[in-house]
């Protein structure tokens, strides 16, 4: 169980290096233009179908969600408290301090944090969010992320989303049952990031034996997301629509599979969003460890545009 949590972690790192700033900026810039392009020949019905699947009542079909501003998204998964960041780290740790200051400009600029619930509401059916939103999520269970960044989000009124790896819920440097359900209860969402961090394009659709396990299941998206999301929705006592990608990575085929299992929206991370399938490639971004807070306020308006 600890070797997978540690490859699990291993893999987040070696898939997360790539993000960087530039990157970010020329996605958004590439996506900008095939939304323009492609804005009069999408595919609408996918989108319907997920509004109508989801029973929320949506009037925007997947051009006009694409034409949307979008909200910035912050993701974060290592919060360390200590000074200086080991050389060698990779892209997904920030330390304390830096976190601190990067909340505090969001709060010093009017920033307000949104929840999935809100942001499925503005895209699907244009419901009004407050000036300046921003949603801030984060990754894979760390504890930090319960004794660092909530009390910093106290601090502010901020609310974030927090995607769990039920495998490692109660394990060592992870959130406890109890931890969860607190943020759950304080007005945080608790949303789902599968069971054992696999990426969703290499699940198997048909019975098989599961490698870890020994024993047959259905198919991978029931074993990663379906059963381990009713134990989560037992530790929170509230339904789970929201669903972000192990490592950011998403495939085409895989979005009926969500949509058909009640999720919402799926929230990757920096590559260009499908534009017939815009609410399950919902873009986020990776706060890099040498960011600034003026530096990361400037890529969320490169990387999301000039905000709702
Ligand atoms: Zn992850």
């Amino acid at each position: 169980m600890k070797n997978l949590l540690l490859i699990a972690s291993a893999f987040c790192y070696l898939s997360c290096t790539n993000s960087t700033s530039q990157e970010n900026h020329t996605a958004a810039a590439t996506e900008t233009e095939n939304t323009r392009d492609s804005s009069g020949s999408v595919d609408t019905n996918a989108a319907q179908q997920g509004a109508a699947t989801s029973g929320a009542a949506g009037i925007n079909d997947a051009a006009a969600i694409m034409g949307k501003k979008q909200v910035p998204i912050l993701c974060y998964h290592h919060i360390k408290d200590i000074t200086e960041l080991p050389k060698n780290t990779a892209g997904y740790t920030v330390t304390a301090a830096r976190f601190r200051d990067q909340l505090k400009a969001l709060a010093d600029s009017g920033y307000k944090t949104i929840t999935p619930e809100q942001y499925f509401r503005y895209l699907t059916a244009n419901a009004p969010l407050p000036a300046k939103p921003v949603m801030l999520t984060y990754d894979d269970t760390d504890e930090e992320q319960f004794t660092i960044a909530k009390p910093e989000m106290d601090k502010y009124g901020f609310k974030g989303v927090f995607y769990i790896m039920t495998i490692s819920i109660g394990k060592p440097r992870y959130m406890s049952k109890e931890q969860i359900k607190q943020l759950s209860d304080e007005g945080h969402a608790i949303e789902s990031h599968t069971w054992r961090h696999d990426r969703v394009d290499k699940y198997l659709t048909t019975p098989h034996i599961d490698r870890d396990s020994k024993k047959m299941v259905a198919n991978d998206w029931d074993l990663q997301l379906v059963d381990k999301r009713k134990q989560l929705e037992d530790i929170t006592g509230k339904q789970i629509h929201y669903f972000a990608y192990p490592f950011g990575i998403w495939s085409k085929a895989g979005i009926p599979e969500l949509r058909s299992r009640g999720f919402k929206l799926a929230f990757q991370l920096s590559t260009k969003r499908d534009p017939e399938e815009p609410l399950y490639t919902v873009r986020r971004m990776i706060v890099a460890p040498s960011w600034s807070p003026e530096g990361m306020l400037r890529v969320m308006r490169s990387t999301f545009g000039r905000g709702v």
